[in-house]
């Protein structure tokens, strides 16, 4: 039902990804304005379709999305693409997606702050890890790199290039205490990818909750302790 042809108008991508934010709106992965959606709708020159900023996401439309070119300037629509559209052209970039889909949910806040320190979390195991692309086996190990996060968008496009080379095999990150980047070689892959990465995160979170490790933070915030890494 998702998926996007190599070249595509915004009139026809639109309806699609304002559909992917509304359920992950109902998901709860993307309260509020939080979160972001983009698909390639050509690759030369290149040209993105990505939502507006400032919109809430239980309401989002087909309207509230712009075009913007490789330099992140709007050549299509109304209004200012997100602010994180340097992230998404970044993966684009770097990885050749076709959609990048950005979800903020309680759990992958709660996991990438509480990991943080580690610099990612491993994902292995789980049968659930075969919803990603060319993973054939639960034996699979997933490393999902953790960013510092920072309102420093230069910075945050540095480390965003420098962990993806990294983690070439890498099918997501974490921006720390924010929020989950993936994506796919279409929107169907991408919207794939956030169902089948939000349930691993809920299940390591949840694994977190019961070893000590999301209540070791919270016991720490509380007594007003001391916290280099943030
Ligand atoms: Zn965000």
């Amino acid at each position: 039902m998702f998926g996007v042809p190599p070249v595509a108008s915004l009139s026809d991508v639109a309806p699609l990804l304002a559909a992917v934010g509304r359920s992950f709106h109902a998901r709860g992965w993307a309260f509020a304005t939080a979160g972001n959606f983009s698909a390639v709708l050509t690759r030369e020159p290149l040209v993105i379709a990505i939502s507006r900023s400032g919109v809430d996401k239980g309401r989002i439309s087909a309207s509230d999305f712009l075009e913007v070119d490789d330099k992140g300037v709007v050549v299509g629509g109304d209004g200012t693409p997100s602010a994180e559209t340097v992230v998404h052209l970044a993966v684009v970039g770097e990885r050749g997606a076709g959609a990048v889909l950005h979800t903020h949910s309680i759990w992958n806040t709660l996991v990438s702050e509480a990991a943080g320190a580690e610099g990612g979390v491993a994902l292995e195991g789980y049968e659930m890890l075969k919803g990603l692309a060319g993973v054939t086996t639960h034996e699979h190990r997933e490393w999902v790199p953790i960013i510092e996060n920072t309102q420093d968008y230069e910075e945050m496009i540095r480390d965003v290039k420098a962990v993806l080379g990294l983690n070439p095999q890498a099918h997501a990150l974490l921006l720390r205490g924010h929020g989950l980047y993936t994506w796919g070689r279409d929107l169907e892959e991408a919207q794939r990818h956030v169902e089948v990465l939000e349930f691993l995160l809920e299940v390591e979170g949840r694994l977190y909750a019961s070893s000590g490790k999301l209540k070791a933070k919270a016991a720490g915030a509380a007594e007003g302790g001391r916290d280099g890494d943030r």
